[in-house]
């Protein structure tokens, strides 16, 4: 018996958990996904819980690359992913300067507000994961729960993080199957009825 689980989210950060960062990856070209990346969302859609990716592309307002670069990227990356089987609900991006003070760089809520209204998405029962300690902070500001994933930065992050992660993992598909246990454990804890 599935549980109902469509107001979950797991908000996927994109450069360093998805695909590999290249730093201010632009070119469709050089979109190189993390191995196990695709399965790992798989097993996400056949749990019922939406993805959505909520990734920082300050290149943008720095004026390294345009928005349709940073769309040719997002819209590659779907359609690898999707060729896998791999489905995702919604991808919002960041495309300000940090000094902005924009309200969605993460780790500010903007992004995730977006998706919880647009996407009928309850942050406090999601889960947030990503290489930076951004990701984490942004987690915690959403009251949802964190994983830090060491592929892209996330080693040389895991030494400096302000606070720890919910969970450490080696990367997606792992951070995937801790999220899979803890959905099963929050389940077990409720009350029967
Ligand atoms: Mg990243
Ligand atoms: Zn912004």
């Amino acid at each position: 018996m599935q549980k109902e689980r469509s107001n979950i989210a797991v908000f996927l950060d994109r450069d360093g958990t998805i695909n590999e960062d290249t730093g201010y990856l632009h070119k469709p070209e050089e979109l190189v996904i993390i191995t196990g990346a695709a399965e790992a969302i798989r097993r996400l859609n056949s749990a019922g819980i939406k993805i959505v990716i909520v990734s920082n592309q300050s290149g943008v307002g720095r004026g390294y690359f345009t928005d349709s670069d940073v769309e040719a990227v997002n819209d590659k990356l779907v359609d690898i992913i999707g060729a896998d089987g791999a489905k995702v609900d919604a991808v919002y991006y960041c495309n300000h300067h940090p000094d902005e003070d924009c309200g969605c760089r993460k780790p500010s809520l903007g992004m995730l507000k977006k998706a919880s209204d647009e996407h009928g998405i309850d942050l406090k029962l999601s889960y947030v994961v990503g290489d930076k300690g951004s990701d984490i902070e942004l987690a915690r500001n959403a009251g949802a729960k964190s994983v830090l994933v060491l592929t892209g930065k996330g080693k040389d992050e895991s030494m400096r993080l302000k606070n720890p992660p919910d969970f450490v993992a080696e990367d997606l598909a792992s951070a995937v199957l801790w999220i899979l246990d803890d959905l099963n454990r929050r389940a077990a804890s409720l009350p029967a009825g």
